[in-house]
């Protein structure tokens, strides 16, 4: 493990099983003469997860969904642990190979590809796609005739907080004749796709996701396409605090694919998960770079039913990292606090905490509870590692969040096979 991170020196090797929070408690030197947001991605989360999925589904390879957070620490990290990549676009790929993943390690998983990323694909080898149209096909047809397709299907993604069933996947009802098409066009087709939606908190969408790739798998060998892959996509939860948790996601779907995907059908069945890998993984430290305390107009606040109402202005907000709060629907539990110990007996006060840049619309929590912060000061956020480095923007002329990437002695001296 080390030997293959040693070319990485942007992170940090620290004592065995650290606890993110405690390391910023008692680690100054990160946060001095600074006010910029930043990071701490605790390694040894990823490894941890990695660990717990080879535990409980030992016969998915996870194949990480880099949209999710592409900082180049997690990548370099997941190759070495041996995950495949989810890629969905020319620049993802780039991203994935440059990081040394080779070209059958890829799924390019978007249904839709402007043509100029499926010929970039085909220069480098990477063969494995989804597909969800007729139009889909016209265009690989013509820029990769060595593709392997993988047809993404439409399930029910009616219990996930973000839906994308209707974007992307086929009906099923129009199955048969894009198979069909793939014969007329000489196409292969490989296996079956779906996504039951982001933030799933109903793990039988899975079952009858896979019930549904069943139904198409024998479609498709009546047509006489050789069937071996099942592809189930991500939408497993990132931390323990989410409506359901991942034990209970991994039984139904192991019962699943025993029933209908025995370990003997000779079918490879990959998974790709974003969330789960990153999520917990990273914590964000924030600046308090300004405050107000309100005493005379309180009642003009909303939510505010105290004398005293504290006005927090931090260095990253809904533009930044912390997007989640506008975008993600399965990321809405965002609790900052505090960057010190906090003694029992400290006076509360209602608090609002607001984000840095000139929009009213960026404000981080709703009034709450906390002891009294002070300009300088720093707060921690955890489980901020997904769908957020990836989306923040510099709205405003704010800097983004710097990523530090910490790994223990223990993590470090694995002997982990690459395989
Ligand atoms: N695969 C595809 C095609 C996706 O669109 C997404 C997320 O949007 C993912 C995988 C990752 O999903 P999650 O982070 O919920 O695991």
């Amino acid at each position: 493990f080390s030997s293959s991170l040693s070319s990485d020196h942007k992170h940090s090797r620290l004592t065995d099983h650290f606890r993110t929070s405690d390391l910023l408690l008692n680690s100054a030197s990160f946060i001095q003469d600074s006010e910029v947001p930043f990071f701490v991605a605790n390694l040894d989360d990823l490894f941890q997860k990695h660990i717990r999925w080879l535990r409980n589904l030992p016969r998915v390879k996870p194949f990480y969904a880099v949209k999710c957070n592409s900082t180049p620490a997690v990548i370099r990290v997941l190759r070495i642990l041996g995950t495949g990549f989810d890629c969905a676009s020319k620049g993802e790929i780039e991203l994935a190979l440059s990081l040394g993943a080779t070209p059958d390690q890829i799924i390019y998983a978007h249904t839709t590809k402007p043509q100029s990323h499926i010929k970039y694909a085909c220069t480098r080898g990477v063969d494995m796609m989804t597909f969800d149209s007729e139009e889909e096909l016209l265009k690989v047809s013509a820029c990769h005739t060595k593709a392997k397709l993988v047809l993404r299907i439409s399930v029910d993604d009616s219990k996930s907080a973000v839906r994308l069933n209707q974007k992307f996947g086929a009906k099923l009802s129009k199955v048969e004749k894009l198979l069909e098409r793939c014969k007329e066009l000489d196409l292969e087709v490989m296996g079956v796709s779906f996504h039951v939606g982001s933030g799933c908190t109903d793990s039988s969408a899975y079952r009858q996701a896979i019930e549904d790739a069943r139904h198409v798998f024998d479609t498709a060998i009546l047509l006489g396409f050789q069937m071996r892959l099942l592809d189930i996509g991500g939408g497993f939860p990132g931390n323990e605090d989410f409506h359901i948790q991942f034990d209970e996601v991994k039984k139904v779907i192991s019962e699943a694919l025993d029933e209908f995907f025995p370990a003997d059908s000779g079918v490879q069945v990959i998974a790709e998960p974003g969330r789960y890998y990153v999520e917990s993984a990273f914590t964000l430290a924030v600046n308090v770079f300004a405050k107000k305390v309100v005493m005379d107009d309180v009642t003009e606040i909303r939510g505010a039913d105290s004398d005293t109402v504290m006005m927090y202005y931090i260095s990253d907000g809904v533009y930044g990292s912390i997007n989640c709060l506008l975008n993600d629907p399965a990321h809405t539990n965002v609790a900052p606090y505090l960057h010190r110990v906090v003694d029992s007996s400290e006076r509360r006060y209602q608090s609002i905490i607001w984000g840095p840049t000139c929009d009213s619309l960026d404000r981080v929590t709703d009034t709450y509870w906390m002891p009294e912060v002070h300009v300088g000061d720093w707060l921690l956020i955890d489980n901020m590692g997904a769908y957020s480095v990836s989306v923040s923007s510099d709205f405003n002329g704010f800097d983004k969040a710097h990523v530090y990437p910490v790994l223990s002695a223990h993590t470090w001296n694995m002997n982990v096979s690459h395989s």
